[in-house]
């Protein structure tokens, strides 16, 4: 059954882009444009919601009071809800986490950090879901009270715990004793001196009553954060001899990250505004931010398991603190995303010492379970400057500079600098245009014809999409494909503009009277990831009309090895239908024959560098020559790309390659201009510049 999830935003394009987004992942979406609809909609639901997508600032009702309303409702009251807010409101997603919100994003939302919160919410609601069904076979007396109870009795030095203190912990009746070691012997070590301080203090009379946040182990090895408060009972005796009291689990509204027990990112947002009102009351006040980032972390939580990689964050988060002074601050973010605040400097140039500090600290080996592991960061730093406002905005520059630390090798500082920002917004818009790329019309479909090399004929077009902008006119695929790859937008551009092909070409197959004419469409590694990907190709020919055997989709070496079990299996079910499969760039990539004869390829392109460089240099010759053996060998056809002059025409067709592409016959255009093209061709029968054939 699919997950169901009710979107609530009075912004409809935004709560339109995130349901297509989260429709596009598989979920069932539903969307309101106001709180008091929210509410109807939750209760008149045939089938209960999984998971609310809330808004806080709405006109009508907001969404702290939608969060009140669910909360106090017995069926809602576990329903996971992740508010939306816009970043300069970091007090709306604290007082909205009071209010037992479950999670929260900012606005504009990054869409992959939103599904991993939702994935993440969905995870724990199902844990609490297993909660729930087995405490209801509880006594009555544990019931209602969700705060675990224990009642100390100091002369004897016995504490008995209640039932639900105990399964706060994940531990059945019988499974916990009387003893205080039940207890303080689960206290996270780094928090027992402090519980004992305010115990101490407490019983000594210093203070009303004792409270104290700290970490205790649960029976599954991980640690919660719990609040204990009680009171001593004193009857006349100088010291007390009885103490009771309670214990709240706070985990899920903590400010600390329960693995490291560093503070997260609210907490640091907090610090880093207080900063920031320093920093602009202050003049000579200077602070920085160090985003971090560990090089291998991926591969080490892949090939060693969570356990270690575990294990690796929190001595990770030890060093950092250890090479720190006091009154910086180091939180993790989440994952191996370590951020720090360097507070409180006198010069700019009293950052780089620390940071390289922080660097050689962290390339200390670690043992973990009798391995060795070499880990490696990257920091990218961010100096305060006046035009920053919000925490929010420090924190993404951190993280374009670590971004461009990572891409250039990692294991390097990269300071954060303007050019940078050109850059980051420029692709933030490019972004921004694709997310809306749909429902805008900004997509273009180009044509570029394929040409027989035998015959001058077009035979064929290649696709290739176009976005288009109001105010940045026409964007260059290499510009925004690998952004719409890293975002998985391409998924959806790569369905769009297979439609508008195919749709397309069939209708110059009417026109021309030639049901041949085939099409070649780029396929990108994101989309053979797509589960029913073959399905969806198949419904796209259906409804155009195009023979399967006229599409050609392209697919390049890299897309096929990154995933090569899955890429075999797609393209063996593609190949079944009869659609073609091409092998795009060849030459660029791995090329290994023994490798291609893995996959059911029937056309290969040889990339463009080699026939642009054919004339100039024998190796490009020779290579085009072996490329076109091999391709006869394995019974491919063979496509030239990139032809642009006659000189590489000629040397081309020398070495027969099939079919030929190029702005010598053509550049993509766009569907009129590409019929105009056919016409003129169909007309004179051959190619626009192509040397009559030798009879
Ligand atoms: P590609 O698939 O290798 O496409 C061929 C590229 O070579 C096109 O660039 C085309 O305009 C260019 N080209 C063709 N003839 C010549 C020539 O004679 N000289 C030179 N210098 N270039 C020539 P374009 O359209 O800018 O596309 C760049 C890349 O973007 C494509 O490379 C492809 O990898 C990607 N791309 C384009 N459209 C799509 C699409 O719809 N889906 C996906 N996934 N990728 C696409
Ligand atoms: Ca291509
Ligand atoms: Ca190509």
């Amino acid at each position: 059954m699919p997950v169901k999830v009710l979107v609530v935003d009075d912004d409809r394009t935004n709560s339109e882009i995130i349901a297509q987004l989260l429709k596009v992942h598989g979920y069932e979406v539903s969307r309101c444009h106001d709180g008091r609809q929210a509410l109807e909609k939750l209760a008149s639901s045939q089938t209960p919601f999984d998971l609310m997508l809330l808004d806080l600032r709405m006109p009508a009702m907001d969404g702290f009071e939608v969060l009140r309303n669910v909360r106090e409702q017995d069926a809602l009251r576990h329903l996971p809800v992740i508010i939306m807010t816009a970043s300069s409101e970091s007090s709306d997603a604290v007082a909205a986490l009071k209010l037992k919100a479950n999670d929260y994003v900012t606005k504009p939302v990054d869409f992959t950090v939103l599904l991993a919160r939702i994935e993440k919410e969905l995870a724990l609601k199902r844990v609490m879901q297993a909660l729930v069904e087995s405490e209801e076979r509880y006594a009555l007396a544990v019931r209602g009270a969700n705060d675990g109870i224990w009642d100390w009795s100091l002369e004897a030095n016995t504490i008995h715990f209640s039932t639900r203190w105990k399964f706060m912990l994940g531990y059945e009746d019988g499974e916990i004793g009387d003893s205080p070691d039940e207890w303080f012997g689960r206290v996270h070590p780094e928090d027992a001196e402090r519980l004992k301080a305010s115990l101490d203090a407490h019983l000594d009379g210093g203070t009303p009553h004792f409270e104290c946040e700290h970490r205790i182990l649960d029976k599954h090895g991980n640690y919660r954060w719990v609040l204990s408060r009680g009171v001593a009972v004193r009857t006349g005796a100088e010291r007390p001899n009885r103490m009771a009291g309670s214990q709240t689990d706070v985990t899920e509204r903590t400010v600390y990250d329960p693995l490291t027990g560093l503070p997260n990112r609210l907490l640091f947002c907090e610090q880093l505004l207080r900063s920031l009102a320093r920093a602009r009351r202050r003049s000579g006040y200077h602070f920085a931010v160090l985003g971090v980032n560990l090089d291998n972390f991926k591969m080490i939580n892949d090939s060693l398991g969570h356990g270690v990689a575990d294990q690796l964050l929190v001595s990770i988060a030890h060093r950092l603190q250890e090479v720190l002074r006091m009154g910086d601050t180091v939180a993790r973010l989440e994952s191996d995303e370590f951020v720090v605040l360097l507070d409180d400097l006198r010069r700019f140039a009293d950052v780089e010492p620390v940071v390289v500090h922080i660097l050689e600290s962290l390339r200390t080996p670690v043992v973990l379970s009798g391995k060795e592991l070499f880990p490696s960061a990257s920091i990218g730093v961010v100096h305060f400057n006046n035009s920053y406002e919000r925490p929010e905005e420090i924190l993404r520059d951190a993280q374009i500079a670590l971004h461009h630390a990572k891409a250039n090798g990692g294991a390097r500082i990269v300071n954060f600098d303007s050019a940078m920002q050109t850059r980051a917004s420029r692709r933030f818009t490019l972004e921004t245009i694709l997310r809306h790329a749909l429902e805008n019309d900004a997509y273009r479909a180009y044509y570029q014809p394929l040409v027989s090399a035998e015959s001058g004929r077009i035979v064929g077009f290649e696709a290739l999409i176009r976005l288009h902008h109001p105010e940045m006119g026409l964007v260059p695929p290499a510009e925004f494909i690998p952004l719409a790859e890293e975002t998985g937008l391409v998924v959806q551009l790569g369905g769009w503009i297979l439609e508008a092909a195919c749709r397309q070409t069939r209708a110059w197959q009417l026109e021309f009277d030639d049901h041949e004419l085939s099409i070649s469409v780029n396929l990108s590694a994101r989309q053979i990831s797509v589960h029913d990907i073959v399905d969806r190709i198949l419904n796209i020919l259906n409804s155009s009309g195009l023979p399967a055997h006229c599409l050609h989709l392209e697919v390049t070496e890299s897309a096929m090895i990154e995933n090569a079990d899955r890429a075999r299996l797609v393209l063996q079910q593609l190949r079944d239908l009869r659609i073609g499969i091409s092998i795009d760039d060849f030459g660029t990539g791995y090329s290994s024959l023994s490798y291609l004869q893995r996959f059911p390829i029937d056309r290969l392109k040889v990339d463009k560098s080699f026939v642009q460089r054919i004339n100039q240099e024998d190796e490009s010759a020779k290579i085009v020559q072996t490329i076109v053996l091999l391709a006869r060998n394995l019974g491919m056809e063979v496509v030239a790309e990139g032809v642009e002059t006659a000189d590489q025409l000629a040397a081309i067709r020398a070495l027969t390659c099939d079919l030929i592409q190029g702005y010598f016959f053509s550049r993509p255009v766009d569907a009129a201009e590409a019929g105009e093209l056919l016409r003129r061709e169909r007309e004179s029968r051959v190619a626009s510049g192509f040397p009559q054939r030798k009879e």
